[in-house]
């Protein structure tokens, strides 16, 4: 490989075809270290509309730290994989407690809570402009179409390639440059070659495999969940629940579900779940059928819908219930599958 070309080459695109995105300007520890969580599984284009409100209302470590677990959640509402930003609110306050400013070199951003060698080379290279090299899924196939790669190289490979070709000047805009030619040319199944600015040295281009590589990872089969869902209503309020069941579904509070299991009809599960939370059977009624995906698990989701007094029941927060008006389970609710079954009742059961 020609690094001198590779580097030249790829830095002079980058000077001229980088997307201009909110994380670019301005590229502090903490504006770089929330992007890159918030990208991690994400697309950029999702990422900018919460990035902003995050950045508005915790705009430095310290706000972030300060703020109630769940604020950061309700923040982070729809953007799904909840643990990243629990793990953002731990490691603020980490920071804020242990170190006086964002800390500055590798091994201290990897101790972090939810920090591991990607986001922490990021934050390193990113932020402080250190020759840290980063790999993520477009610089791997990035790399593999360069070098011509066939078969599934060690990962630690991708590592020794960049640490390689990282220079000692602009390290930052190198890396950047090699994850935006993944994400805007060299893309995973149709690769714009004819605008590739490192065509010329591309192994893979030459032998005419770079459609061919890297060969897809073959995906994990879906796993197929059923869930009855209770949505009980009194005086305009619904039943939330903090003991989320199954766990597959994220966030602080739900609506009161279950898995139904083998044999079990969505009525009995239902029912089985009204006795658990409320102590007595009611007359539920069916009320919604929902298509919901989390991460590799298909949930279809029945709901079923009961309205009236329930005087002598007493459900504390502090036992993990809250009645809540439809504005604050807008708020409160952070998986779209009960937002889903909310929608669906409504239409089912008017007024
Ligand atoms: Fe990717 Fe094509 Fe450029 Fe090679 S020439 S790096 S396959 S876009």
């Amino acid at each position: 490989m020609e690094v001198d070309t590779l580097r030249r080459n790829l830095l002079r695109w980058y000077r001229v075809h980088r997307r201009a995105l909110p994380w670019r300007e301005n590229p502090t520890p903490y504006r770089v270290w929330i992007s890159e969580i918030m990208l991690q599984q994400t697309q950029a284009k999702t990422v900018i509309p919460y990035y902003g409100r995050f950045l508005e209302r915790f705009p430095d470590v310290e706000s972030l730290a300060e703020a109630s677990e769940r604020d950061v959640l309700e923040l982070w509402s729809g953007l799904g994989y909840y643990s990243r930003a629990r793990n953002l609110h731990r490691a603020a306050k980490r920071i804020t407690e242990e170190h006086r400013e964002f800390p500055g070199d590798l091994p201290t951003i990897l101790a972090l809570p939810g920090i591991g060698r990607y986001t922490a080379g990021a934050i390193c290279s990113l932020a402080f402009n250190q020759v840290q090299p980063v790999v993520d899924g477009n610089v791997r196939r990035v790399i593999t179409r360069l070098e011509g790669i066939q078969n599934g190289p060690p990962e630690e490979l991708f590592w020794c390639r960049m640490s390689a070709w990282i220079p000692a000047k602009k390290p930052s805009a190198f890396n950047q440059a090699v994850m935006e030619l993944g994400a805007m040319v060299c893309l995973p199944s149709h690769p714009l070659c004819s605008r590739c600015p490192v065509e010329e040295l591309c192994k893979a281009r030459k032998l005419g495999i770079q459609e061919k590589i890297p060969a897809a990872r073959m995906k994990r089969a879906a796993q197929q969940t059923q869930v009855a869902i209770l949505i009980i209503e009194v005086k305009r309020r619904i039943l939330l629940t903090s003991h989320l069941k199954p766990a597959i579904v994220p966030g602080e509070w739900g609506l009161p579900c279950s898995r139904i299991l083998r044999g079990e009809s969505s009525i009995e599960a239902a029912e089985a779940q009204c006795r658990r939370v409320l102590g007595r059977n009611l007359p539920l009624l069916p009320c919604a059928k929902i298509s919901h995906s989390i991460t590799h698990h298909r949930i279809t989701a029945y709901g079923f819908f009961w309205s009236g007094n329930l005087q002598t029941v007493r459900l504390r927060e502090t036992d993990g219930y809250r009645w809540a008006t439809p504005r604050e389970c807008g708020r409160l609710l952070t998986s779209s599958l009960f937002h889903k079954a909310l929608m669906e009742c409504r239409k089912t059961v008017p007024g």
